[in-house]
């Protein structure tokens, strides 16, 4: 067998020993002391004068010119020479020598010691007992150095071996010090008895008592007390302990049999049961065990426990002094204490009543108020993490008031406790809450006699029509954007450039200063157009089914008093193809001449079926208004169309504010330019004695056209195309989610190598290894899904059992829809790229 065969054999050749090589230590006990020194503050760190007992072959002094500062004084002393080391002090003695004691005195000079270290082993091959008799005796002699040599709080570490007199030791080096913590770092081998005693702040008594560094006094006056933890025996008696010393004094048997009376009769049950292994059951004479094996707790199993205490468990013991409590009370051997313990308890008085119940009432509020806070505070760092996150939107409105709790607006505890929720979830949100208090509530009057008037089942049923409208109203809406959608996708060029809005209204006053619009000659009638086209939505609104309680409840003066007929109607066809209608006049004329524009007509674009008001004015027919009206104002052409798509309908009213803006900033205009915008021929009208309908026209479409201009129309559009190019709330809290997980892995991750990193024990390589394999498994996570072939289930193909022919990889049979879809998607992805 090879010399590093035997090493092996006893397991020495460990990873520590090769770490120590791998960093230059002369000894794999090296690691003891880091271990040692990072388990328990730093010590080295901050020690400058460091005495090294037993100090051979010399790692602990190495590892300790390593880390105490600069400058520090190491010494090391050893009964074998040590080869000398770097800013390191070592001399050959024997520690338990005087030689040893003034040669230390020597070097110390006038300096005390922060730490002292001792790793001594005898190099003697005796028997165990031989060994750790001389291990304990090297000890107290390293004490007696570290007590000379400590300074006051200064630090001690020795080695100890587990045995006898390892208490007697123990017990001296809290007399010194005051904090004393044994410990067994992970370099030492499990198999070894060794551990190691830290002992902090050395107390420095100015008169020590000789006695207590005297070997024969420690190891001798001390080794009295054996205290065994009977209770541990029965509490836990699963955890089992040796008795390393064999008997105990005056105890040389190792069966202990009891009477089971006498043990009930017994003050220490505990104890006595720890000590036992068996408790004989009494004669069947004896007229106690007569009475108690009439007890319902003395069952056949606690008859069978008794008989070897040495293999119960927990639950057995707990039965055999529930035995033991029972007897003791019809034995009458409790009475006493029964007797004793028993509490009269006064009744409260009104008033502590109350006081009860207030201070009970109090803590409810308070635990209830506290729970509110710690919910909004919640609530709070939510919003934060979302606005750190950039994951707020004005969606998010509304959200929080949900869960406010009572103080949210939408807070159903009241209706859900009055039973009234089932109602509310059957749609008769009316008969929820009682008029009065809504009325109240909100400040709203509300009518009495109109609301009687109509009957529940007719309210149903226009809600159900509304309900009808309204979903009509979605799907169309939800058409129009799906065809907006695959516009967008075909990637219409000329959607990027908007040059300008064209009008169908009419601009009829030839006299007017600021004549900047030619009017629309087809749509001279617009006023006809409009009544047509609400007389045509009308007409479709009954054939959608209004009924003529619908009618009526449109027409209830209580309910619509606010909106008139048309701007009802409007608002339940908004955005669909025919009802938006911006209405800025129609043109119907030419306008020329001096100072004014010059209008011209389109007369393509003039339809009055278009289903837009805009549309896009090609580049080439657009003109700058701006240069047009600096350099040629009176001979000016603007073009009003209607918008090919819903994409391109922008508000005529924010254009032309857009534009005053853009004339201001220009400084082409100032604010009294302005205000005198404001007073034109439509300021002061007369309105007396006319019509109401004339005068509800008039305000329509006797008003002012206000210039607008290209660039103002490109800002607005550029403004929406940014709020459409921002992505949904949706995607940027998943983007958002995304971003956090990646964080917290990469967060983990670091904080996983630095653990790795710090680790002394381990080697560079191994370090480097096992960063290597976390970074492997965080990239395998984010690994994306192998890429799946679709194989249509056709031709040969069809209903194949396994794998299809050259297909590699994961694959997955499709019918040939599913194909289809994907290589439309993929069509429209790449027109979408061009
Ligand atoms: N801490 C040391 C290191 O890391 O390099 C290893 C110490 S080694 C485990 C134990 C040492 O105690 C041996 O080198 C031995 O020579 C020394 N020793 C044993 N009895 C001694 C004594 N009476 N005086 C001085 N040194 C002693």
């Amino acid at each position: 067998m090879g010399k590093t065969q035997k090493k092996n054999s006893k397991g020495r050749l460990d990873r520590y020993y090769y770490l120590a090589k791998e960093k230059g230590y002369r000894a794999r006990s090296s690691f003891k002391i880091i271990q040692i020194n990072e388990k328990y503050g730093h010590f080295l760190e901050k020690s400058k004068v460091v005495i090294d007992l037993c100090a051979a072959p010399g790692s602990w002094c190495q590892v300790a010119s390593q880390l105490c500062p600069v400058n520090s004084l190491i010494i090391g002393v050893d009964i074998v020479p040590i080869k000398p080391l770097p800013n390191c002090i070592t001399f050959q003695s024997d520690i338990t020598t005087e030689d040893c004691r003034s040669k230390l005195r020597g070097h110390m000079k006038t300096w005390k010691a922060d730490t002292v270290l001792h790793d001594g082993a005898p190099n003697v091959g005796l028997g165990w007992v031989q060994d750790a008799f001389t291990q304990s005796q090297l000890t107290l002699q390293a004490l007696k150095l570290a007590v000379e040599n400590l300074t006051v709080g200064g630090t001690f570490v020795t080695k100890i071996f587990r045995s006898r007199d390892y208490n007697n030791l123990m017990w001296v080096f809290q007399q010194l010090f005051e904090k004393v913590e044994a410990t067994k770092p992970p370099a030492s081998r499990n198999v070894s008895a060794e551990i190691f005693v830290v002992c902090k702040g050395f107390k420095a008594p100015k008169k020590l008592d000789p006695r207590l560094l005297d070997p024969k006094e420690v190891f001798e006056e001390l080794s009295t007390t054996n205290n065994v933890n009977n209770e541990a025996k029965i509490f836990n008696p699963e955890k089992k302990t040796r008795q390393r010393q064999g008997y105990e004094e005056g105890d040389y048997l190792l069966y202990h049999v009891m009477d089971l009376i006498e043990f009930i009769k017994n003050e220490d049950p505990i104890n006595t049961l720890g000590n036992l292994n068996k408790l004989s059951e009494p004669s069947k004479d004896d007229h106690e065990w007569k009475i108690l094996r009439k007890l319902k707790s003395c069952t056949p199993e606690l008859l069978e426990c008794i008989k070897d205490l040495k293999v119960l468990g927990r639950k057995e013991f707990k039965l055999i002094l529930k035995f033991r409590k029972n007897s003791r009370e019809i034995l009458g051997l409790d009475e006493k204490d029964e007797t004793g313990e028993q509490i009269e308890v006064e009744p409260l008085t009104e008033e502590q009543q109350i006081d009860k119940e207030l201070q009970e009432l109090t803590d409810k509020q308070k635990q209830k108020s506290k729970r509110e806070k710690k919910r909004s505070n919640e609530l709070k760092q939510k919003e934060i993490v979302r606005n750190q996150m950039n994951m707020l939107t004005d969606m998010n409105i509304g959200l929080e008031a949900a869960q406010l709790g009572s103080e949210s607006l939408f807070n159903l505890k009241t209706a859900e406790k009055t039973g009234q929720i089932d109602r509310l979830a059957k749609g008769k949100k009316r008969m929820i809450f009682n008029d009065e208090e809504l009325a109240k509530d909100n400040d709203i009057h509300v009518d009495e006699e109109d609301i009687e008037q109509e009957s529940g089942d007719e309210a149903d049923a226009l809600e159900a029509q509304l309900d009808d409208m309204y979903n009509h109203y979605q799907e169309r809406k939800a058409e129009r954007d799906a065809k907006f959608l695959a516009k967008r996708l075909r990637g219409d060029a000329d959607e990027e450039a908007w040059d300008g809005i064209r009008s169908d209204e009419e601009e009829d006053d030839e006299g007017e200063e600021t004549k900047d619009y030619e009017m629309d000659e087809d749509s001279d009638d617009s006023d006809s157009d409009n009544d047509e086209h609400i007389r045509l939505i009308t007409e479709r609104k009954s054939k959608d089914g209004l009924s003529r309680g619908a009618k009526m409840f449109f027409q209830s003066d209580s309910i619509f008093n606010e909106f008139d007929e048309e701007s009802l109607l409007n608002e339940m066809v908004d955005n669909t193809k025919t009802a938006d209608k911006v209405s800025n006049g129609n043109g119907n004329g030419n306008g020329n001449g001096n100072g004014t524009s010059a209008f011209e007509a389109d007369s393509s674009d003039a339809e009055s079926g278009s289903d837009s008001d805009f549309e896009i004015v090609p580049a080439e027919r657009e003109i700058n208004y701006e240069s047009a009206s600096d350099d040629e104002e009176g001979n000016l052409s603007h073009k009003y169309s209607r918008a090919k798509s819903e994409k391109e309908k922008v508000d005529i009213a924010t254009v032309e504010a857009m534009t005053l803006a853009h004339k201001v900033a220009l400084g082409q205009m100032n604010k009294y330019d302005l205000i005198d915008e404001g007073i034109n021929r439509y300021s002061f009208r007369d309105k007396e004695g006319l019509p109401d309908w004339f005068l509800d026209d008039e305000k329509k479409h006797s008003k002012l056209i206000k210039p607008i201009t290209k660039e103002a129309a490109l800002a607005i559009k550029e403004k929406q195309r940014q709020l459409n190019a921002r992505p949904i709330k949706k995607v940027l809290e998943a983007q958002g989610r995304k971003k956090m997980r990646a964080l917290r892995r990469l967060e983990k991750l670091k904080k996983k190598s630095d653990l790795i990193n710090e680790d002394s024990g381990k080697s560079e390589r191994d370090k480097a290894e096992e960063i290597q394999k976390l970074m492997k498994k965080l990239t395998k996570k984010q690994k994306q899904k192998p890429k799946v072939t679709l194989v249509v289930a056709a031709g040969s193909n069809r209903g194949l059992s396994g794998r299809p022919k050259g297909v590699k990889g994961k694959y997955k049979m499709v019918d040939g829809v599913m194909k289809n879809e994907q290589r439309a998607l993929k069509r429209i992805a790449k027109k979408h790229k061009k």
